[in-house]
């Protein structure tokens, strides 16, 4: 019944634990970790829950206690991939939603390309298939960004242009776009 009260779940330095996919909970989570005192309330929704011995409102923004660091190596996923690239073909330079990319060895594996951070990058179904196995120069098609490893601050910072559909208000004011949201 409370399926939409989601919290926003802050590190302890006040800052999403991460921003694409924005760092959510669920109210039952939520609600577990303020019970045991792991976070800090800092916003509520209007809804409250009750158990035999107290009222609880259902958070909207948590922050954590503990501060979790942020590792500096970020995971070799795709998910990363297509967030290093901004989920950007790195061929035909057109952005698309995940589900309609993929990766491509830009030295492709037959030719001894290995899979990692300087040798995949994202591309689109149509620019994969028509690179095929093939070097780039053979195929006339070379990466936009030549494909390096990121930060996790780069990770990170690119997480922040891309806003999930809903905001709760109360998210607003601990997030980076909340700004350029409201001028549309
Ligand atoms: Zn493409």
């Amino acid at each position: 019944m409370f399926d939409g009260c989601q919290a926003l779940v802050l590190n302890a330095d006040f800052r999403p634990l991460s921003y694409f996919p924005l760092s959510l909970w669920s109210w039952q989570d939520a609600v577990k970790a303020v019970v045991t005192e792991r976070v800090h309330v800092l916003n509520e929704y209007d809804q409250v829950i009750h158990s035999p011995r107290r009222s609880l409102c259902l958070p909207s923004v948590i922050a954590l206690k503990d501060y979790i660091p942020v590792s500096r190596r970020p995971a070799f996923t795709r998910f990363n991939v297509f967030l290093r690239d901004r989920f950007t073909c790195q061929y035909c330079c057109q952005p698309f939603p995940s589900h309609d990319l993929t990766f491509d060895h830009v030295i492709p594996r037959s030719k001894g390309g290995r899979t990692n951070w300087a040798n995949v990058v994202t591309a689109c179904q149509a620019c994969n298939l028509i690179k095929g196995c093939r070097l780039p120069q053979e195929a006339g098609m070379h990466p936009r960004t030549p494909p390096v490893t990121p930060s996790s601050i780069q990770l990170r910072e690119n997480g922040r242009g891309f806003p999930p559909n809903h905001l709760h208000q109360s998210w607003r004011d601990y997030l980076y776009w909340d700004s350029e949201l409201e001028s549309v």
